[in-house]
């Protein structure tokens, strides 16, 4: 299953580790896609994959998308992701996130983990027993907790963005605003819209949190496939990936699209798509990067109000991108890509030169070279 092509294939990664331990059942991948800017850091998916094939495809792809999400989000760190094989349900347990967690510790903070699908904050802490270079863990030992509200403000700045692109008005009120799943990032994102005014019509495959969220914020109820034909200005997806496709599309009566899942276009001619019909898409890394900004405040001494006022940055990224988008005539998911690849390579050059030594560091290294 290990081959250099689907790694070429996939975004010439930096640096792929296959992390195992047969005494606790651990198989996992750690990639590492690119570090021009900082440190990789991404999350660990813990997932009950088909093949081993499928799950290298996976942490490869995922990590790609952290480069490009740190990089428009102008933060200094580089994109990396991991995933365990494994049953989350089922295969968990102390001695298998400590083992994992001494691999993470081997990259000497090359790589920074995280929680994602499958993995939680009780799985970070026996990471941290075993390695500093974890984050999200939760507050009590010093970490940022929970990354939903904030994710969840950024992409209540990026509807703001969007809105006063389209409508040249931030306002919200009086908005309709069709949100797919009420979960974690959806619960914070409603209050933010029910407080400005905006109408929020909602859809969850979880009928009774649906109907939980539905009465405290007096929205009203779709069936989930219904949310793609409704009637309104904005569709915010919040739960899966790729339901921007050739079947939905068709259906969208929306003149935004801006929501918090990840990869939202099932491809990226999908963009080009939108922009044929006039939907203004704001593309999802660069909407949604109010959590990584969460965990990045946490490395550098977590501050709740930092992280809050990084996340409001949200709003002039998006802002930059639509600019950027009109004057190369080109997608905006096409020009949030432009604008992360120039930041990496621009910055990438500023390192090129010799900072210069010491010549006490420099006998020191030459002692420890030795
Ligand atoms: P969550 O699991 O708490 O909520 C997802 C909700 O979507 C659930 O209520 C689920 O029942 C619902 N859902 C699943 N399938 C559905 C379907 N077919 N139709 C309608 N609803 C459906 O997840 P979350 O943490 O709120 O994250 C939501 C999305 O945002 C995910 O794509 C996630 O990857 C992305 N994201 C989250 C964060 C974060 O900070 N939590 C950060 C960045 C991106």
């Amino acid at each position: 299953m290990f081959r250099f092509d689907i790694i070429e294939e996939h975004g010439g990664h930096e640096e792929v580790i296959l992390c195992t331990n047969k005494d606790v059942g651990l198989k996992a991948i750690i990639a590492i896609h690119n570090t021009t800017l900082g440190p990789a850091l991404g999350g660990t998916r813990m997932w009950t994959y088909k093949n081993d094939e499928e799950a290298l495809i996976d942490v490869l792809r995922l990590s790609k998308g952290m480069t490009y999400k740190a990089a428009a989000a102008g933060l200094n760190l580089g994109g990396g992701k991991a995933v365990i094989i494994g049953d989350p349900k089922k295969d968990k347990s102390e001695g298998l996130f400590r083992a994992f967690g001494r691999y993470v510790e081997s990259l000497n903070g090359r790589y920074f983990t995280a929680e994602d699908v499958g993995t939680d904050v009780d799985d970070m802490e026996f990471i941290n027993m075993e390695t500093k270079y974890v984050t999200g863990i939760d507050i009590g030992h010093g970490g940022s907790g929970d990354p939903s509200p904030f994710t969840a403000h950024g992409v209540y700045m990026g509807i703001k963005a969007c809105a006063k692109e389209r409508y040249n008005s931030e306002d919200l009120k009086g908005m309709r605003v069709a949100v797919q799943g009420v979960g974690s990032v959806v619960r914070h994102l409603i209050e933010l819209l029910h407080k400005e005014g905006a109408q929020v019509i909602a859809t969850d495959v979880d009928t009774e949190r649906l109907k939980k969220v539905a009465e405290k914020y007096n929205c009203k109820i779709v069936a989930p496939d219904d949310i793609y034909g409704v009637d309104a200005e904005i569709f915010s997806p919040c739960a899966l990936g790729a339901v921007v496709n050739d079947d939905t599309i068709g259906k969208f009566k929306f003149q935004i699209v801006a929501g918090g899942a990840n990869n939202q276009l099932k491809e990226k001619r999908h963009g080009d798509l939108l922009k044929d019909q006039k939907i203004l898409y704001a593309p999802d890394y660069v909407i949604n990067a109010g959590g990584l900004m969460n965990v990045y405040v946490e490395l550098e001494g977590y501050s709740r109000e930092r992280a809050l006022n990084m996340t409001r940055g949200i709003y002039y990224s998006l802002r930059q991108v639509f600019a950027l988008a009109k004057e190369e005539n080109v997608s905006t998911n096409t020009a949030a890509d432009r604008v992360a690849e120039e930041r990496i390579e621009k910055i990438g050059k500023i390192k090129r030169s010799h900072l210069g030594r010491s010549t006490r560091q420099f006998n020191k290294m030459k002692i420890e070279n030795r």
